[in-house]
């Protein structure tokens, strides 16, 4: 999936869940959530993370490939786990609704994830090819899903804002 579909995907999964949760949608939480949702494309050196942090993502990407360890749980887990002892209790939920939403919106696509690498078995529904019209779709009916279920064109302008505090 491109890397603003996963922003998007990102993005609503946490209005839901903060929403489920009696939370405020807060444009920090959107924008950690946009975060945790590119993350997991490190594994990828021309992915919009990747091209950012090439000293991680070309070493990964020889090493262990695309759609690897980081689209399984294990990296799910080693999130929590350097994030709960480094005091980010805050970044914790949207992080990780972020980084799961990754993982499911690759597991619409044709390819599949590996959610119990090193395990090869790959899971998913395939249904959607990336950067293909079905995309488009899926992600503007998103979009306007939960701009007409959350929105404040304020708290989406901000949480943007956020993202790009973020990722300087
Ligand atoms: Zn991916």
């Amino acid at each position: 999936m491109m890397a603003v579909s996963h922003v998007v995907v990102g993005g609503a999964l946490w209005s839901l869940a903060a929403t489920a949760a009696q939370q405020p949608i807060a444009p920090a939480g959107l924008g950690l959530a946009a975060l945790g949702a590119l993350l997991p494309d490190i594994d990828h050196p021309q992915s919009w993370v990747g091209k950012r942090l090439a000293v991680i993502s070309v070493p990964l990407a020889g090493v262990i490939g695309h759609r690897g360890v980081t689209h399984s749980l294990i990296a799910v887990l080693a999130l929590l786990a350097f994030l709960a002892p480094a005091g980010l209790d805050h970044a914790v939920a949207p992080l990780a609704v972020g980084y799961l939403s990754h993982l499911l919106a690759d597991a619409l696509t044709l390819s599949g994830v590996p959610l119990l690498w090193p395990s090869r078995r790959i899971y998913g529904l395939p249904l959607i090819r990336t950067g293909s019209l079905a995309e488009i779709g899926l992600v503007g009916a998103l979009t306007a899903l939960v701009g007409w279920a959350f929105g404040d064109v304020a708290t989406l302008k901000q949480a943007a804002r956020e993202l790009n505090r973020l990722l300087r």
